[in-house]
């Protein structure tokens, strides 16, 4: 009674399609979680997908959930995410891939989940990393641990000492680097962020893990951009 009252009173709303969500329902509504476009069900996107990581960095296995079209409904979800402060949508898809993974026994095949960070500035004025959200689901559904105390994204001053000008130059620029590489040695790491469009970034993180001794990277996204 209670519940419905405030249903009437402060409708709440599926964050793919704006309509009002009914009691029992949560952040998107049960028509758009079966109609939201999956990647595993097209293997078009799947093959793009793929293709993203041909020859470059080398990845254990790329998998994103959901499939990403202008103006569509993941777009709507991922807005939501990133710059309306709805957490809750990031650590529902989180939860929600993280089940079928663990169900396909992906759970077995790594050892930590780590998110592709924000740079500290960014973070502070948004206020959360999406892709903390994502990896917070992931984990609960993996049962696997996620940390943001390994790759971190800032001015990584190196010693410059033996460095050229042009070196020092791009050493003072924003890059990827790992904190605490004994926690990274030989482990299997999830790489997570919140969309995939060119990889370049990515790539970057995945190299700055495997320099720093970790064994092996899995991708996975919230959504590809196709
Ligand atoms: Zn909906």
């Amino acid at each position: 009674m209670f519940h419905a009252l405030l249903d009437l009173l402060f409708p709440r709303y599926c964050l793919a399609c704006y309509g009002v969500l009914n009691r029992g329902e949560e952040t998107i509504c049960t028509t758009c979680r079966y109609e939201i476009p999956r990647t595993i069900t097209q293997p078009a996107a799947q093959e793009a997908l793929q293709q993203k990581f041909y020859g470059r960095s080398e990845v254990a296995s790329l998998g994103a959930f959901l499939t990403f079209t202008k103006g569509g409904k993941v777009q709507r979800v991922l807005r939501a995410l990133k710059y309306k402060g709805h957490q809750e949508a990031g650590e529902l898809l989180g939860r929600w891939y993280g089940a079928e993974l663990k169900e396909s026994g992906f759970d077995q095949a790594i050892d930590v989940i780590i998110p592709v960070p924000l740079h500290r500035k960014r973070q502070k004025e948004r206020g959360y990393n999406q892709s903390d959200c994502f990896a917070k689901g992931l984990s609960e559904s993996l049962e696997i641990a996620w940390t943001t105390e390994i790759l971190r994204k800032g001015k990584h001053v190196k010693s410059q000492t033996s460095m050229s000008r042009i070196q020092r130059m791009e050493n003072v620029q924003d890059v990827f680097f790992v904190e605490n590489p004994d926690r990274l040695v030989g482990k299997r790491v999830a790489l997570v962020d919140d969309v995939i469009t060119t990889g370049a970034t990515l790539e970057a993180c995945v190299e700055a893990l495997k320099q720093n001794g970790c064994r092996e990277v899995h991708i996975l996204t919230i959504a590809t951009a196709t």
